[in-house]
């Protein structure tokens, strides 16, 4: 007799034990494979962990398997190990982790074996780009142009329709071929033309494509620096070795202009892309693709750390510091944090990169567990960029704007100069205020404001989505007199439409950039030189080039300084140095103004005087003296209910589970947003100096948590590592 142990997407901690009958045996079951098994009074897919000849389940109890679905594993063992560590580290039923992994065919059981892959390129006469009537044809005639070849699937994402492919077909100016390309690794990549490295892009260069083994690198370099030429520089490298990449990046930062540059350097390399707008089929493409090493590079978001690989060669993470990285819920990994566990799994070098490092990963290289290479200069331009606070105390204003400010929009707009405004909040006002009583919009169901969005004369809460019209009365005195109170985009947008009339000015967040294709269309608009003013939120902040903005304005730095989380300096250290990022591309120094009514806080003078760097060293301090992370291990438990004496007294039955040494509690505490949607929501944190500290009360918590009737009744879910205490 044989058996197997399974893992089952169910919401337990905990593995399965079926019986396995000798006809099923062949093909030889291996760990990987899917099997089919009754579980309750169903059938689920399920997949094989070990082959066990024993088992303590009574025999009379055991079932044994209903059919074996693959020939071949669908998880390596390797793959199999990360999702065990990835299970184990986040306290995740396993079953439920290789879930959100796997491609939704695989999960369902079926095993179609996908191959190929349309792509279109350009023909000699399309090559030509002759002018056409139709504008959406002539612009992916470019963006063929730009890119060499391209997979319809990523056409489509950028906004074409199959009609437009299909005139272009028509027409003979593209043609469609089937990429399934098994040879690259057999020939020396062609490469397209690159610039000579600086001194320090070619040290950072060479210590990585030196690395023997795993070993971490943290490239640390002012934006603009050629941090992307040297990971393509790195990539060359790989590439010539026959081994695959995986370049990860922000759920943001998959632009166009990005993919284009790796295809550009690369010609003849399959490069795929990986993203939450996938459809099913093509991520399994993908999947199958990156396993069989049809693919050489995969650019992805964060959850193309679970794809798998033949012979994976490098593991670049870019923008490391960004918050996308991390899944906010379910399985709340860390894209980041994951990488360094394949890296080490793989034994290959793992490469983080940013402008404005985590100060995580600033903290691993200062303890020399991440080699820190330095880029300290812009690679086009020399110039530095120009900080200024603008004190706001006193200062006239108008939509939040002070009007010195005002006049140095107006210099650099006459110098032909674009300017870019950054106000970290979208909609018209965050709330509506009756002058006459005081009333102010809260969400009904959230103890938060609604947002007054007029474009749409709506009412709609951030948090729970809630919306409704805009009230012409306050429905507490009956006054017309209520006002637009505080500032979002579209207000400043509205403003600067009647301050500049003849600038054409863009905005972008996410109310404007909802239609699918119009982020790219308003980004190629700015870079066309269309819009002279960009407003937005941090959307504009992140990896886009925009070669003609020279100042930079940003509106509200004063809500980040003063907050309960206590990364809230940190983030706001990022953002503003993100954004001023995108200033002084031009060849001059871009100007960066800083409005604040605490120009002499001493964060900000540190940012301002000293950059980044410098800012993020002296908060590593501050975090030691208060003992938090990174220098400590935390991990939070957070559970909202209807019935807030149910959420109480789950939190606090669990903090008496704590055999365990070395752990600190804190809570239960209300979280900082009490209420959403009508359920209040309290916090446990959970802070050790020791991670195996930490994992060895989280596994005890969880198994009480198993057990707590409590735990039926409020919604709770376990962080480790939260990121953001909300
Ligand atoms: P980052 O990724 O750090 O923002 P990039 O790699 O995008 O920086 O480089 C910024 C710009 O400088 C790009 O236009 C790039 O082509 C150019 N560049 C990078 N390295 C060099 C170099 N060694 N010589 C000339 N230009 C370079
Ligand atoms: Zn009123
Ligand atoms: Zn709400």
């Amino acid at each position: 007799m044989h058996f197997v142990e399974v893992a089952i997407k169910v919401p337990l901690q905990r593995t399965f034990d079926y019986k396995v009958e000798q006809l099923l045996h062949s093909p030889e079951l291996k760990p990987g494979m899917r099997v089919r098994v009754p579980f309750g009074s169903q059938k689920k897919v399920a997949v094989v962990l070990a082959l066990k000849t024993s088992t303590d389940v009574p025999a009379d109890k055991i079932k044994p398997i209903i059919d074996v679905i693959d020939d071949t594993p669908v998880l390596s063992e390797q793959h199999l190990a990360l999702l065990k560590f990835t299970a184990r580290y986040y306290c995740y039923p396993l079953g439920e982790t290789i879930h959100t992994a796997l491609p939704a065919a695989l999960r369902q059981g079926e095993c179609p074996d996908k191959t190929s892959i349309n792509m279109v390129e350009l023909t000699d006469k399309g090559a030509k780009l002759p002018s056409l009537k139709a504008k959406t044809q002539l612009s992916l005639l470019k963006q063929l142009a730009e890119s060499g070849k391209s997979s319809v699937t990523e056409l489509k994402a950028l906004g074409f329709t199959k009609k437009t492919i299909d005139s272009l077909l028509d027409k003979e100016l593209i043609t469609q071929f089937i990429e399934h390309d098994n040879q690259w690794q057999q020939r020396a990549p062609t490469v397209g033309s690159k610039p000579v490295l600086n001194k320090e892009q070619a040290v950072a260069c060479t210590s990585i494509n030196q690395a023997r083994g795993f070993t971490s690198f943290l490239l640390e370099g002012v934006t603009g620096s050629g941090k992307t030429e040297v990971y393509l520089q790195c990539l060359e490298e790989v590439l010539k070795k026959g081994q695959q990449a995986l370049v990860l990046v922000p759920e943001i930062g998959l632009t166009p202009q990005t993919v284009n540059r790796f295809r550009r350097r690369f010609p003849d390399t399959p490069i795929m892309l990986w993203h939450s707008a996938l459809t099913d089929n093509e991520r399994l493409q993908t999947w199958r693709f990156c396993e069989k090493g049809s693919c050489a590079i995969v650019i992805g978001t964060r959850s193309s750390i679970f794809l798998p690989f033949l012979s994976l060669g490098m593991i670049i993470v870019d923008e490391e510091h960004d918050s996308s990285f991390k899944q906010q819920d379910t399985l709340r990994y860390h894209a980041r944090d994951l990488a360094a566990y394949r890296a080490y799994q793989h034994n290959i070098p793992l490469v983080l990169g940013s402008a404005t490092p985590a100060l995580e990963t600033l903290h691993k290289a200062i303890n020399n567990k991440y080699q820190l290479l330095s880029l300290t200069e812009r690679a086009q331009t020399s110039t530095d960029n120009q900080f200024q606070l603008m004190d706001m105390k006193g200062q006239p204003e108008q939509a939040g704007i002070a009007h010195a400010s005002l006049a140095y929009m107006r210099q650099h707009l006459e110098r032909g100069k674009q300017v870019m405004v950054f106000l970290n909040r979208r909609g018209f006002s965050p709330t509506l205020i009756c002058h006459e009583c005081g009333w102010l919009s809260e969400c009904s169901r959230c103890s938060t404001s609604a947002t007054f969005h007029k474009a749409i004369g709506q009412m709609i809460c951030h948090h729970c989505g809630e919306q409704h019209q805009v009230p012409h009365q306050c429905p507490d005195c009956g006054s017309t007199q209520i006002f637009p109170n505080g500032k979002g985009t579209e207000q400043i947008e509205e403003f600067l439409t009647q301050t500049f009339p003849d600038i054409p000015i863009s905005r972008i967040d996410r109310d404007s950039t909802r239609r699918k294709g119009s982020l790219e269309k308003a980004l190629d608009d700015i870079n066309q030189g269309g819009a002279r003013i960009l407003v937005g939120t941090q959307m504009l902040a992140k990896g886009h080039h925009f070669a003609d903005v020279s100042l930079v304005l940003i509106l509200d730095v004063d809500s980040g300084l003063y907050s309960c989380d206590f990364r809230a300096t940190e983030h706001l250290a990022q953002l503003v140095t993100q954004v001023a990022g995108r200033a002084g591309r031009s060849g001059e120094p871009g100007q960066v103004l800083l409005q604040t009514h605490f120009p002499e806080h001493p964060l900000l003078q540190d940012l301002v005087n000293n950059g980044y760097q410098d800012f993020a060293r002296y908060a590593l301090t501050e975090r030691v003296d208060a003992q938090l992370p990174p220098i400590t291990n935390m991990a939070m438990v957070r559970a909202e209910g209807h019935n807030i004496n149910q959420v109480m007294d789950f939190l606090t039955d669990l903090v008496p589970v704590q055999n365990v040494s070395g752990i600190q509690l804190l809570g239960p505490i209300p979280a900082p947003l009490e209420r959403v949607a009508g359920k209040y929501r309290f916090q446990l944190h959970i802070q050790a100096q020791e991670r195996s500290h930490l994992h060895q009360y989280l596994a005890q918590m969880v198994d009480y948590i198993s057990t707590s009737k409590l735990a039926q009744k409020v919604r709770w879910s376990l962080d480790v590592d939260p990121i953001d205490m909300i």
